[in-house]
């Protein structure tokens, strides 16, 4: 029957109000309630002749409970990865419209949304692997950036630091004005020593410092 159907460009998912396009990002029922609903990009919508049955061609998005690895520590609660599954489904399962944002412009959201997820790695599904299979990290761990996570940075290398690595408690990072951490610091510690010996000059640089910051 699907051989013989129409493409969509678009169609009103009636139990929601909402129209939908190729390229949306949906949320779609899971066959068990008890799961959080799945989200995918939809790539085609297709009805039959008659246009009683429609159903939309997706592309996954993988939660990283869902992924052969799980979740890590570095995982964000709205990350999600865009995968090479597609499938065909019933649009009567479409129970929501979400964005998936890149991962630059959600940490720039003023506000997290319910609908709103990030996407920074692919997942293929076969092997569990990630592409990018590297990324940038941070802190004394060498973790990649979760965006839920408190981070503050160093006035001297500009590195980011969990305040768990450097032993101080989220609400002291949170009134931290300056911070150094340990190798900045002995850098820091370097030049004190210097301005013994040659003490006019360096405290002038001290100085400039505290007024630059
Ligand atoms: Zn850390
Ligand atoms: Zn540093």
């Amino acid at each position: 029957m699907a051989k013989t159907g129409r493409t969509l460009d678009s169609y009103t998912v009636k139990s929601i109000n909402k129209s939908i396009k190729p390229g949306d990002c949906v949320l779609m029922r899971s066959p068990d309630p008890a799961n959080p609903s799945y989200i995918a990009k939809l790539k085609k919508i297709e009805s039959d002749n008659r246009g009683s049955n429609v159903n939309v061609h997706v592309q996954w998005y993988y939660r990283p409970e869902e992924t052969i690895g799980g979740r890590k520590r570095f995982h964000g609660v709205k990350e999600v990865f865009l995968s090479d599954h597609r499938d065909v489904q019933s649009a009567d399962t479409i129970e929501g419209k979400c964005t998936v944002h890149t991962f630059k412009s959600y940490t720039k959201l003023d506000a997290v949304g319910n609908d709103d997820y990030f996407s920074r790695f692919e997942y293929i599904s076969a092997t569990g692997e990630f592409n990018p299979n590297k990324a940038v990290v941070y802190c004394k761990c060498e973790m990649p950036y979760n965006p839920d996570d408190l981070m503050v940075q160093c006035d001297g290398c500009n590195d980011w630091f969990h305040p768990a690595c450097i032993d101080i408690t989220a609400e002291e990072a949170k009134v931290m004005e300056h911070f150094f951490c340990q190798s900045c610091m002995s850098d820091e510690q370097k030049l004190l020593q210097s301005s013994h010996v040659i003490p006019r000059h360096s405290s002038m640089k001290a100085g400039s410092k505290r007024r630059r910051r």
